[in-house]
């Protein structure tokens, strides 16, 4: 088994060496990471400048790029072999509902995903890398059940461990993702030169935190397994829609 590890805190952040130490005997690691914090940065690909790999003494390679360019330069061209499993993580923060548009670690598994290979984004729920040994335990059981029972198709699993001790870790469920927003206002700043800023707010709290959903499983001290999907067609609204577009799709 060949595994990708990256993430959106970047190469230096505390848990994605734990994430690498928590697969150790599982597989053959390649760390490709982001240089800087890409937290936030969803699903972007650097397109304006080249990227430079390189190698830290401890072997991970950084980018200085988003975590979605670490994890296609690796697929496209990197690496000279196309890894089992891509995962991602563990991230300083949750990842839940809407969350999930937003972030780089969750993107990071999302562009192996793409290129079909099965691929696991793993947060911590809390900032303060408190009780990441229980996100690293968790981690590295999701993988070892993926060794032993490989997914038929290419998967996308969004996990969310909660920052508690591991004795208290109420077990691992599968759920739904669950809605967050609105956000907090933006803070408004101003630069030393009277400038306005903005700094965004931070995500606001959870408005569909059901027991089924990603929040829910959360709260009760679980971690949380959510299947995603890529395809945002709305499905139940293309008849709808397409009445409404009569008019303009009949024009010319
Ligand atoms: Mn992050």
């Amino acid at each position: 088994m060949r595994i990708l590890v990256s993430n959106d805190d970047g190469y230096t952040a505390p848990g994605i060496e734990a994430l690498y130490n928590a697969l150790e005997g599982l597989g053959e690691l390649t760390v490709v990471a982001p240089e800087t914090n890409c937290s936030g940065a969803s699903n972007s690909l650097t397109l304006d400048r080249p990227l430079s790999v390189r190698q830290a003494a401890n072997g991970f390679y950084y980018v200085n790029g988003t975590p979605s360019d670490c994890v296609h330069i690796a697929l496209t061209g990197l690496l000279d072999f196309r890894p089992d499993l891509v995962v991602s993580g563990i991230n300083h923060g949750a990842n839940m509902g809407d969350d999930t548009l937003y972030s780089g670690t969750v993107a990071a598994a999302t562009e192996g995903f793409l290129f079909g290979i099965p691929s696991i984004a793993f947060s911590l729920t809390e900032k303060g890398w408190h009780h990441l040994d229980t996100a690293a335990h968790v981690a590295r059981q999701v993988v070892e059940r993926h060794v032993a029972q490989p997914l038929e198709r290419a998967i996308l699993l969004n996990v969310n461990i909660p920052a508690v001790p591991l004795e208290s870790l109420g077990g691992v469920r599968v759920t739904r993702l669950g809605k967050r927003h609105p956000s907090e206002p933006v803070v408004r700043s101003s630069t030393p030169y009277g400038e306005p800023v903005y700094w965004i707010g931070p995500a606001g709290g959870a408005l569909d935190f059901a027991e089924d959903t990603d929040f829910g499983a959360v709260e009760r001290s679980m971690a949380s397994i959510t299947p995603l999907r890529l395809d945002l067609t709305h499905y139940d609204q293309l008849p709808g829609i397409g009445q409404w577009a009569e008019p303009i799709c009949a024009s010319r």
